[in-house]
């Protein structure tokens, strides 16, 4: 069984084993040392020389390897620990259905690529992808062959724009963002309309149930140093457009369509 240290009582409990066994220790190999050098015969004459030798070089033997063996094993923990953290970033950081960034994951690699671009002078685009009419979906077919839906999706705006080194994810429910750096608007306009096209295209097939499913897209393209939400706004406002203009289809719209608004 393995001690887990949860407490601090653990810890200290933990420290105090580990100093009880190196003073057991220490203890036991200087004594081995003594009665090597000194026999069993209590009177015999030893020189204080060889004793003082013979006890420091069993306390140096002792101390080098406890310390090695000890820090060998923290950094053991620090590397695990490492591991560990750098798991739990990337979970927090993933959507567990599909495998793309999660909402957290993409606003922090979002501000950082928006941060890099704007400093470059190079366009940001973002798009905002919705399945269409997924409530009804997921009413006919059940829950679990929405999800397939979500995991098809991802799986088409991963192969259309993530190759391209666009940001992906599952923003939440059955929405998508994806942001591209440095491409133009007619770029953009024929990323989405491929995109579009592909999720169209796809065929989607769980236990002999099938169907096929559509996107509505709203996009931005931002050139001057905007934030992100408000860049996100605005994509969202073009989503709003695609969607009102009957789904299935490509909308754009610029900063100045919120102010509009
Ligand atoms: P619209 O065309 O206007 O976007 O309509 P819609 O039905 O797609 O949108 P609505 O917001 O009415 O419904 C979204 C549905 O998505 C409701 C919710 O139950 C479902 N949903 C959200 N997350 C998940 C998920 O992880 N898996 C599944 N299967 N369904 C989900
Ligand atoms: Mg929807
Ligand atoms: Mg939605």
């Amino acid at each position: 069984m393995t001690f887990q240290i949860v407490t601090r009582g653990d810890a200290l409990r933990h420290s105090a084993g580990r100093v009880a066994v190196s003073v057991s220790l220490t203890v036991i190999m200087t004594a081995a040392v003594m009665l090597l050098q000194l026999g069993t015969d209590l009177d015999a004459s030893v020189g204080v020389g060889t004793v003082i030798f013979s006890t420091i070089c069993a306390a140096v033997a002792i101390s080098a390897v406890l310390a090695g063996g000890l820090s060998f094993r923290s950094a053991l923990l620090m590397r695990d620990l490492t591991l560990a953290r750098r798991e739990l970033a990337q979970i927090s950081r993933t959507d567990q259905l599909t495998g793309l960034l999660n909402r957290r994951g993409f606003d922090e690699a979002a501000a950082l690529a928006l941060k890099s671009a704007f400093a470059t002078g190079r366009p940001a685009v973002v798009f905002m992808c919705d399945v269409d009419r997924f409530k009804s979906i997921n009413d006919r077919f059940g829950h679990a062959f929405g999800d397939k839906v979500l995991v098809e999706i991802a799986d088409v705006l991963h192969a259309c724009a993530g190759k391209d080194g666009a940001l992906v994810s599952r923003h939440g429910g059955e929405e998508f963002a994806a942001l591209m750096i440095g491409i133009t608007h007619e770029q953009a306009a024929q990323y989405a309309e491929d995109i579009r096209q592909a999720c169209a295209a796809r065929e989607i097939s769980i236990d002999g149930n099938s169907t096929l499913v559509t996107i509505s897209i709203g996009f931005t393209v931002a050139r001057d140093e905007v934030d992100l939400s408000t860049i996100m706004q605005v994509a969202d406002r073009a989503l709003y457009i695609a969607k009102h203009g009957g789904r299935n289809q490509v909308a754009r719209a610029d900063a100045a369509s919120l102010v509009a608004a």
